[in-house]
């Protein structure tokens, strides 16, 4: 058969384009990417073979070979993992699998530059040989097959496959070296190489010919902490988290006891494009006495710690476990409880010894980790102090316990507002008279926000409430602003309750109730949630996702202290008392009630119901002003 020649998906030249020329500081990395995947392979096939023995047959030592050829200034790295069928050449080099990439990059040029490291978690590894080589070829044979193919690009645009021939099964791939890069050729420069970055790997990796292995040749996990480096940590985070960035913990332990396992996790120190993706791929990797089993386990940690990347060894679970019988296994479950157990306290104790590091971990993380103090009652507790919120009082995070620690004498509540941003939060005039009594109010900006603080109910026996709920009682709070309380005389009483009959009567079914606030200083009106009712925010996030109809009526809170209200409780008292002319008065009256309705609607970001009343009211107003 000839030679196929096929084009790169166009995001796939893009993206090589960016490797080549401005991914990697260090070239040498290449090697790394290689031998990594080559590690894989042979992981892949250790798994296939436990049920199917006949496709290692005799050949059950995986290793994988490297070696320079100065003549032909070649560099090869060999393996006898799993192997490449045509389809999967073309499928795994010629393609990027991963969903979101090709968006990715389209969005990273019209940003013109955007964090390029961020590439890394698209699976680019393969292509980093094209920084230091002009053609690579990949001459594979899979596993359980005899035909061979070979994969061959000069990285610009287009590869070629054709048919060949390869004696034994696994993946054989050539680097033909660039001009200016023969410092590849030296073993020497290659062993320095090797050791830097692979020595965590856990098969044999030989060097032209010679037998001893250059790396260490065991699983990383297994060696005694002491015996492991930091840098060694980071590589193997690179290796078995596809990533490029430093991680931002490592926690590496060994469960003794009713359940025995290993694990060695990460929490990445950047935030996956693909958190909140339902297809993502799983990042904590399941081996069994050493042999790697999936990392598709479903069920090895909760959903709300996904962003975990690494691996769990188990010495329970039997080795021929399939990937099917994994699921509800109750070893699994007991595993996932210590591991969750083992990587909430790491993070405690994190969040107490580096505040800034542990703040990172939050901005990257926090929203997934507010599932688990939604779903996860068992762990809530930890979780709770785990949390992390912005909060009117400082600009930076606040843990709830510092929350507590900041409450005002008479304050039983631990208050929060939700809304779209923090930006809209900090204008809302619900705050207000907080502000004015110097309370604290968490602000919350995430949809999961929405959820949780009823969902949790109490923290250190304070109950959350939101700020936009009627019957704050803040008025057994003092306030600390007293500065301008002289001229803050309220209204008389009478001329407010008259006031408040009038817009009742102007407003009908459109408002469920009107009442004087104590939480507003200086808009004159704001809208509120009735203490049963769903609040303002979430109420709108149902609207959006179809959940509910229709809205609840909400309640009117008028700030009687406010020179319009005043103004305006004195025009209604005049009205009930006839003293002045019914007709054009109650009709203005009613335009203005409306008016401020529809105020406190726009200032809680919700659509007018009626825009073009508004308008017509709004002209009219101001007709009569000008
Ligand atoms: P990643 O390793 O993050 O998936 P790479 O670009 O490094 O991304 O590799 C792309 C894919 O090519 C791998 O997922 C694997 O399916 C395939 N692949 C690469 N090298 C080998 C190899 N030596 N043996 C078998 N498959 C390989
Ligand atoms: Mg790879």
């Amino acid at each position: 058969m000839t030679e196929e020649r096929m084009a790169f998906k166009a995001e796939v030249s893009r993206l090589l384009d960016i490797v080549v020329h401005s991914l990697y500081s260090e070239k040498e990395i290449f090697l790394r990417e290689l031998i990594s995947n080559a590690s894989d392979a042979c992981d892949k096939l250790r798994y296939e073979a436990l049920t199917v023995p006949e496709l290692t047959g005799e050949d059950t030592d995986f290793k994988i070979k490297i070696s320079s050829d100065p003549k032909a200034r070649t560099i090869t790295v060999e393996d006898n993992g799993i192997g490449m069928t045509r389809d999967e050449l073309i499928e795994n080099l010629g393609t990027i699998a991963q969903s979101g990439t090709a968006s990715f990059i389209k969005s990273m040029e019209a940003a013109q530059k955007g964090d390029i490291t961020q590439i890394g978690q698209f699976g680019v590894g393969f292509y980093a040989a094209f920084m230091i080589a002009q053609e690579v070829e990949v001459l594979s044979r899979k596993a359980g097959t005899e035909e061979a193919w070979c994969w061959r690009s000069d990285g610009r645009g287009e590869f070629a496959v054709e048919a060949d021939t390869k004696a034994t099964r696994g993946t054989t791939i050539t680097l033909y070296l660039k001009q200016g890069e023969d410092e590849f050729i030296s073993p020497e420069r290659l062993r320095g190489i090797i050791k830097l970055y692979s020595d965590h790997i856990a098969l044999p990796i030989l060097l032209n010919e010679e037998e001893a292995p250059v790396n260490h040749a065991s699983a990383l996990w297994l060696r005694p902490k002491s015996e492991i480096t930091a840098d060694q940590y980071k590589e193997f985070y690179h290796h078995v988290g596809h990533a490029f960035e430093e991680p931002a913990l490592t926690m590496h332990w060994k469960a003794e006891g009713k359940i025995e396992y290993t694990g060695l996790l990460y929490v990445p120190g950047m935030k996956p494009y693909d958190l909140f993706d339902p297809k993502r791929r799983h990042g904590v990797k399941l081996y069994v006495k050493r042999v790697f089993i999936t990392d598709e386990a479903e069920g090895l940690v909760p959903p709300y710690l996904r962003f975990l990347r690494g691996v769990i060894d188990s010495e329970d679970l039997p080795l021929n476990v399939s990937r099917e019988m994994l699921q509800n296994n109750p070893m699994l479950t007991k595993i996932r409880q210590g591991v969750t157990r083992h990587v909430l306290a790491d993070l405690v104790k994190e969040s107490e010894k580096d505040k800034e590091a542990y703040a990172k971990i939050w901005d990257n993380f926090g929203a997934v980790l507010k599932e688990g103090v939604y779903e996860d009652t068992e762990h809530r507790e930890t979780l709770l102090k785990l949390m992390r919120c912005r909060t009117t009082h400082e600009s930076g995070l606040t843990s709830l316990a510092d929350y507590v620690s900041r409450m005002k004498e008479g304050q039983t509540a631990i208050y929060y507002m939700n809304g779209d941003t923090l930006e809209s939060l900090a204008r809302s005039p619900h705050l207000e008279g907080f502000k004015a009594r110097g309370i604290e109010v968490l602000l919350l900006t995430e949809t999961v926000d929405d959820f949780w603080p009823t969902a949790v109910g109490t923290f250190a026996e304070k109950p959350f409430k939101s700020a936009t709920r009627a019957g704050q009682d803040l008025d057994k709070i003092a306030k600390t602003d007293k500065t301008d309380e002289a001229k803050k005389e309220e209204a008389p009483a009478d001329s407010v309750s008259s006031l408040i009959t009038a817009m009742k009567m102007a407003y009908g079914e459109a408002v469920k109730d009107v009442r004087v606030s104590d939480r507003l200083t200086d808009s004159p009106v704001c809208l509120a949630a009735d203490e049963g009712d769903v609040d303002i925010h979430l109420e709108r996030f149902l609207k959006q996702h179809n959940q509910i109809r229709t809205a609840s009526a909400r309640i009117l809170e008028i700030n009687a202290s406010h020179p319009l209200i005043k103004k305006l409780a004195d025009k209604a008292a005049g009205l009930l008392a006839g003293t002045t002319e019914m007709k054009a008065s109650g009709a203005s009256l009613n335009d203005m009630a409306w008016l401020l309705l529809d105020q406190a609607r726009l200032m809680d970001g919700e659509p007018l119901a009626d825009p073009a009343a508004f308008a017509r009211r709004m002209a009219e107003m101001l007709g009569r002003a000008v």
